[in-house]
């Protein structure tokens, strides 16, 4: 399907397909349809590499990088094809290409706190778990020799500081959260200090609520019609890509997770990803608001009469782990020289981008280090 969508885009000139055709068909990723981990060898020796550089020097075209490819990178990863590593972005054409169920465009039904993390928590809870949220993890109780091995934490919780002791400590924090809870003393440890040289991307996240659907492209009167009939939603329902707006990425969540996001009486709630985030961040909510929404109506010129009803920003600072060309040997294994404390994360290392799907991969890496059991990257259950 993937391959397919490549060669059919109307973005690109027969010119820039067949350099794409040149780029993607002399890759790794066609040696992957028969040796899956032969080729996953040779892309993670393409790590210091950039995509941009890879591309180019296999025959893509400049035109490829700006139209097709640059809006694929900032959706998965938040930064250009000349930021991101060819190691990430090839890993993930390669599980697009050899199996099929990874190249579907999903979205969930509804929002994650419910569809995912929600039936995930049940799942944990009904075989005896806690989730304690609002506990921070504020100090790490370690003692030193031959083994080192961490004692006890210290909790920040609504109900005042808490120690806990445990046989094992697994950390799933995120970029920022690790390089804050590892002592200092560690980073006399290659791997703790190499975590220090990771770095997060910034993103920002619109959503914004019409009284009308948006993503209705026809004209004239009946589309009209169509496109203000608050009670019968129309549009384009899927995972949408640009390259002409400070958004890459953007989706009605009215249409394509429709059980919390469509409200009655409303019309489209469009959620737009602004990649690159830096610039966003010191902007305000308005101007930010102000400016999506003028570049919603330009991409879609026929939702010009409709009200935009509300808005919401969410700005994240520090989000994805910066899958930048060359950082792969920083990033830590699961098992660390502690020898009680693992970590997991999508940031630890794991073939995958940080994602949903990487954090999962890390989480069972994790498992198989805590139960000295043997696991391979890519053929981790996760994408075996
Ligand atoms: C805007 C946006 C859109 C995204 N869309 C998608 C998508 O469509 N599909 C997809 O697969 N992925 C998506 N992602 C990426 C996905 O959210 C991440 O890859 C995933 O959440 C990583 O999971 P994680 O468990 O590694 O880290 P996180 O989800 O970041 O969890 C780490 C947790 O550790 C906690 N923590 C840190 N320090 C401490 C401490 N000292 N004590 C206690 N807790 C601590 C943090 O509060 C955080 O809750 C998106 C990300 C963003 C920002």
């Amino acid at each position: 399907m993937v391959s397919k969508l490549f060669f059919t885009t109307p973005q690109l000139t027969w010119v820039d397909k067949l350099r794409n055709a040149l780029a993607l068909g002399t890759s790794p990723i066609v040696r992957g349809l028969i040796d899956y981990e032969g080729a996953m060898r040779t892309i993670r020796a393409l790590d210091s590499v950039s995509f941009q550089d890879w591309f180019i020097g296999h025959g893509g075209s400049q035109e490829s990088i700006r139209r097709m490819w640059n809006p694929i990178a900032y959706a998965l990863g938040f930064i250009d094809c000349e930021s991101i590593s060819a190691r990430c972005m090839l890993t993930i054409f390669m599980m697009f290409a050899s199996k099929t169920e990874a190249s579907k465009l999903n979205l969930l039904k509804g929002s994650p706190h419910r569809w995912l993390t929600g039936p995930i928590l049940d799942y944990i809870q009904k075989r005896g778990a806690k989730l304690h949220l609002r506990h921070r993890v504020k100090a790490v109780h370690y003692e030193e020799g031959e083994s080192p091995k961490v004692t006890s934490l210290t909790l920040s919780t609504p109900e005042g500081e808490r120690n806990v002791e445990a046989d094992v400590y697994l950390a799933a924090c995120d970029v920022p959260g690790i390089q804050r809870l590892i002592p200092d003393a560690w980073r006399k440890h290659e791997q703790f200090d190499a975590i220090h040289r990771l770095e997060a991307v910034p993103v920002a996240t619109v959503q914004l609520r019409y009284d009308g659907w948006v993503t209705e492209l026809a004209e004239g009167e009946a589309a009209e019609e169509r496109r203000t009939n608050l009670s019968n939603p129309t549009g384009l329902n899927n995972l949408l890509y640009t390259a002409d707006a400070d958004f890459s990425c953007f989706a009605d969540l009215a249409l394509a997770s429709p059980e919390d996001y469509r409200k009655s009486g409303e019309g489209s709630l469009l959620q737009c990803v602004l990649t690159p985030g830096d610039p966003w961040i010191p902007k305000s909510v308005n101007d930010i608001v102000t400016h999506t929404d003028a570049q919603v109506r330009k991409l879609f010129p026929s939702s010009e009469h409709l009200i935009l009803t509300w808005s919401n920003v969410v700005k994240l600072a520090q989000s994805l782990y910066r899958e930048a060309p060359g950082m792969e040997p920083y990033r830590p294994d699961q098992t660390t020289p502690v020898s009680n404390f693992f970590l997991a994360g999508s940031y630890t290392r794991q073939d995958y981008i940080d994602s949903m799907e990487g954090a999962t991969m890390s989480g069972h890496l994790a498992a198989a280090a805590i139960l000295g059991l043997p696991a391979k990257l890519a053929t981790n259950i996760a994408v075996a």
